[in-house]
């Protein structure tokens, strides 16, 4: 049994430290902030493929009854309302399971949960400083003076990770992408009356003339949004209170022929706007007996939808390879575990990237939008839904001694 130290509790770390005990080791998590991070963060879909990986920890029913179904999405026009294209968001599982939106905090709740019920430890207050490296171990030296020993770290600690630089000092920063994010839930006693073209399950995006946007609403009434204006160096909209937010927001909408404004308005806490960042390839994921998984080694843009589903992914993938090893087989598992899920990984966060790009082009040359982006769809609508199966049916065979497949 390996001794193995998780660090960060986000969704790649409590996935990981769950498969890391599946495959019959001891994980221990260690989180930087001092206390657990329940009702922190905005919302994010779980696609099926991340499903797919859940039900390998046998966390898929209980990921199942979180948040609500959104198995569609549709494209808009914001200057005219038209429609462009409708979408699958990955179909569904042979059980019917399709994707889900939850709050980031359900879904981290349940991981925490499992992991209690599993005894699974996590220690708060831990943030790491550095490890240091010797032939029978490696200790995690955390920024209180304290450490821990054991036989291998893996760094779950998001993008701006202390143990990337550890591996590989050459490792380069995360990427900019010029486009802001927020958004908000619309309790259903708020939601105005009438309001019109919000189909349950259904997200609803719009490029809009100012901001991309997208919206939708859960079987309870609750409408669900988020925004992504384009970031300018002229304008600190993180630094503004809640109602100048909400001004700001609602201008960069209120010319287009959709109910953003109005659910706008309607929003009580509305997220504030923060940078987005993705990050494309380092040069190893992993050195010795240390390991990246997650955000960590390879953050997709928010476009891609894909975060949180590939994070668990790594969690199974990472487990499988470790599965009834000795310490001595640690650097070729690590091996197997990077070559199996690097390109896969770096070709997702090229495709958030491209999915983020029209969201910024329809801002920059609006004067172009409509003829731009009707012809962008209208290419893609020429292709099938089956060119997206390389994203969602990613299935990672436990049982199996070779790598994943497509289901
Ligand atoms: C706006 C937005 C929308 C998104 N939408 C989607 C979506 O629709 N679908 C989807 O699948 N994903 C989405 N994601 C991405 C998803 O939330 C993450 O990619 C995913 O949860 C994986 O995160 P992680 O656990 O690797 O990192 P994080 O969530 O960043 O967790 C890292 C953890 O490590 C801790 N930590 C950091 N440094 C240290 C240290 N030195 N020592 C100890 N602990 C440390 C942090 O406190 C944190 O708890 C979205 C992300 C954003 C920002």
């Amino acid at each position: 049994m390996l001794k193995c130290l998780v660090i960060g509790s986000g969704i790649a770390g409590l996935a990981t430290a769950n498969s890391l005990q599946k495959a019959g080791h001891h994980a221990t998590v260690f989180e930087a902030y001092s206390v657990p991070s329940d009702g922190v963060g905005g919302f994010l879909t779980v696609a099926v493929n991340g499903f797919d990986a859940l039900d390998t920890l046998e966390l898929k029913e209980a990921a199942a009854n979180l948040g609500f179904s959104t198995p569609q999405m549709s494209m808009y026009l914001g200057s005219s309302g038209k429609h462009l294209i409708d979408f699958d968001y990955g179909g569904s599982l042979p059980d019917g399971t399709t994707a889900r939106t939850m709050t980031r905090s359900e879904l981290y709740g349940m991981f925490r949960e499992a992991a209690s019920h599993r005894g699974i430890r996590i220690e708060y207050g831990k943030q790491l400083a550095t490890v240091k490296e010797a032939p029978d171990g490696v200790t995690a030296v955390f920024a209180d003076g304290t450490s821990a020993g054991g036989d291998l770290v893996v760094g779950a600690d998001g993008l701006h990770s202390a143990l990337r630089p550890l591996i590989d000092p050459s490792s380069p920063a995360p990427r900019n992408i010029p486009l802001l994010n927020t958004g908000g839930i619309v309790d259903s006693g708020l939601v105005p009356a009438g309001l019109p073209d919000v189909e349950p399950g259904r997200m609803k995006m719009v490029f809009g003339k100012r901001c991309f946007y997208c919206y939708m609403q859960d079987p309870e009434g609750r409408i669900w949004w988020f925004a992504n204006p384009l970031q300018r160096s002229s304008e600190d909209p993180a630094a503004l209170d809640h109602s100048a937010r909400k001004a700001w927001l609602t201008q960069l909408v209120a010319g287009d022929r959709t109910p953003m404004a109005t659910i706008i308005t309607a929003t009580d806490g509305i997220i504030r706007p923060y940078t987005t960042s993705d990050f494309p390839s380092i040069p190893s994921w992993h050195r010795g007996n240390l390991v990246l998984v997650g955000d960590a080694a390879h953050a997709a843009s928010p476009s891609s939808g894909q975060g949180a589903s590939m994070a668990i992914e790594d969690a199974v993938a990472l487990g499988r390879s470790l599965r009834g090893i000795s310490p001595a087989d640690i650097p070729g598992a690590l091996s197997r575990y990077e070559k199996e899920r690097r390109s896969r990984a770096e070709s997702v966060v090229e495709w958030g990237r491209r999915n983020a790009a029209p969201k910024i082009r329809g801002q920059f040359k609006r004067v172009f939008e409509d003829l731009v982006l009707k012809a962008v769809f209208r290419s893609l609508a020429r292709k099938t839904a089956d060119n997206f199966d390389w994203v969602y049916r990613h299935h990672i065979d436990w049982d199996a001694a070779e790598t994943a497949r497509a289901r």
